[in-house]
């Protein structure tokens, strides 16, 4: 099967931010990937926009740079990397003062889709709004793409709200959540409402429960001060866990269009159930080994901030009355593996005897490291010595079946991307339902924090605290295996 690229129509992109490490590692790579696969007009212009001093030819050759360290040497050919830098201008641009704005006005063309990439730190995306919108570089065709985190609290993302729309109108903000833009995420849409197996069996009568697990094994890093000030609970449950769950649990929408999708996922957010503290479990990774634990690798020796968590949740509605979804995520866990398992009740009776055990189907859907889908059936196992029964996963990912275009699936940000140019904002959160997400987060926060409850120790490698093995084993259930 021939994959087909429709190229999108002519636009010019500004990323601000244009020499900073999300610009360099995924926004610039996507885009060269969108245009050597025809996607990207040759007439497209992207503009870096920083502090920096620096002419149009040392930017394209810092972009040139970054094409080589982020992308395969198979997937950037010499004359497809000059084409693309040909499209390459750069501004220096202040976000927080005036100069460079004028400059950038003159390079806008008119006529052609206008995209700014908030590619900067947040504390700027309300100063750019304002002078995007004060030095005329603001149209009607334009889009502003903001970036994680949108705000801190639900107060906080409110103040961001109004401020990017005294200046746009909602359907001219893309907040960006790059799960949204995985394979396999639109794929459990595909399947889920595309079929007629999966709908009636997505609900309490057949499902015993959902895990969503996102686990990295990196730690905190050189990002420790950030990361210290905002922990997991901020850092990716209230976004990028909580809309993998809005995936998973929402009612079917009456079409595949932006505002009907996102109706049904904020549904799910305001059926969410304050959680019980018993609920929840918050960890900090220690390495007494290389002395590479959190609290060495942050500013406060005493610091309180999780850098694991999992938790039980429930979605209070008729579909999913009494069937927890549990999710977990943290860093420096035994591997970077994220999935969502759809695990479904026992049979109701066993034919085959006890001694056959118990036996599930699950069906699960790979984030990372290989986007995929599996859903696991029970089989009779092959070859003699009677009935004996295994639990099997059917891929579902067909990658053979479809070909190998296939398997060279766009990565998130270059399909998100693209889709801000379309105009298409489907996969993008809308205000309405960041502030809910918050507005359910941060009672959850408020209540740790006044505690003061310590986050229980983990071992580097290990699968978090052993308390979050019990949020499970309490009712008699387990977490997939995380594997490396
Ligand atoms: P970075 O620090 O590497 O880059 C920041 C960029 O902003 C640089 O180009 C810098 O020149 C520019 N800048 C700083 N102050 C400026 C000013 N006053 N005016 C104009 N430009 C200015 O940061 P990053 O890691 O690229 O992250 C950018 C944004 O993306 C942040 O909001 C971050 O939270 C978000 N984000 C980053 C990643 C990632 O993997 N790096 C992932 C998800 C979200």
């Amino acid at each position: 099967m021939v994959s087909r690229v429709i190229p999108v129509d002519d636009f010019d992109l500004v990323i601000f931010g244009g020499t900073g490490d999300l610009a360099r590692r995924k926004i610039l790579p996507g885009l060269f990937r969108r245009f050597h696969a025809g996607q990207m007009p040759s007439t497209s212009r992207i503009i870096g926009a920083a502090r920096s001093e620096m002419d149009q030819a040392t930017y394209q050759k810092e972009v040139a740079g970054a094409l080589e360290e982020f992308l395969p040497k198979d997937a950037r050919p010499k004359d497809q990397i000059d084409a693309f830098l040909d499209c390459i201008d750069y501004v220096k641009i202040d976000a927080m003062g005036e100069g460079g704005w004028s400059e950038l006005s003159s390079k806008l063309r008119s006529g052609v889709v206008r995209a700014f990439y908030f590619s900067v730190a947040p504390s700027l995306f309300g100063p750019l709004a304002e002078r995007l919108h004060g030095h005329s570089c603001a149209g009607p065709k334009c889009r502003i793409v903001v970036e994680k985190p949108f705000g801190r609290d639900l107060e906080s993302a409110k103040a961001l709200n109004k401020t990017l729309r005294d200046h746009f109108d909602e359907g001219q903000i893309y907040r960006i959540d790059h799960y949204l833009g995985k394979e396999t995420v639109q794929n459990l849409m595909a399947v889920r409402f595309g079929n007629v197996l999966f709908e009636p069996l997505w609900n309490a009568q057949y499902v015993d429960h959902v895990q969503i697990t996102v686990s990295e094994s990196v730690g905190v890093e050189g990002r420790g001060a950030y990361y210290d000030k905002s922990g997991a609970m901020r850092d990716m449950v209230q976004n990028h866990l909580m809309q993998l769950l809005c995936l998973t649990a929402m009612e079917p929408p009456s079409r595949f269009d932006p505002d009907a999708v996102r109706d049904e996922k904020l549904k799910v957010i305001r059926a969410l159930d304050p959680v019980d503290p018993a609920d929840i479990v918050r960890g900090q990774y220690t390495d007494p080994k290389k002395g590479r634990g959190y609290l060495e690798q942050v500013e406060d020796p005493d610091s309180i901030t999780e850098s694991f968590i999992a938790m039980k949740l429930s979605v209070s509605n008729w579909r999913w009355a009494g069937v927890p979804f549990y999710l977990r995520t943290g860093k420096r866990m035994k591997a970077r593996y994220s999935e969502i398992a759809v695990v479904f009740k026992d049979a109701p009776h066993s034919i085959f005897g006890q001694d056959q055990g118990r036996h599930r189907n699950v069906l699960t859907i790979r984030l990372q490291p290989n986007e995929g889908m599996d859903l696991f059936v029970t089989i009779k196992e092959p070859g003699p010595g009677g009935m004996r029964l295994v639990d099997l996963p059917l891929d579902m990912t067909f990658a053979d079946a479809l070909g190998p275009e296939a398997a060279d699936v766009p990565d998130a940000y270059e399909r998100l991307i693209m889709d801000v140019i379309r105009g298409n904002q489907t996969l993008f959160m809308r205000g309405d339902e960041v502030e809910a997400a918050w507005a359910w987060t941060d009672p959850l926060i408020e209540g740790w924090t006044e505690r003061r409850e310590k986050p229980l120790p983990y071992e580097t490698g290990s699968t978090g605290p052993e308390e979050a093995a019990m949020l499970l084993h309490r009712t008699g259930r387990r977490w997939r295996e995380i594997r490396p």
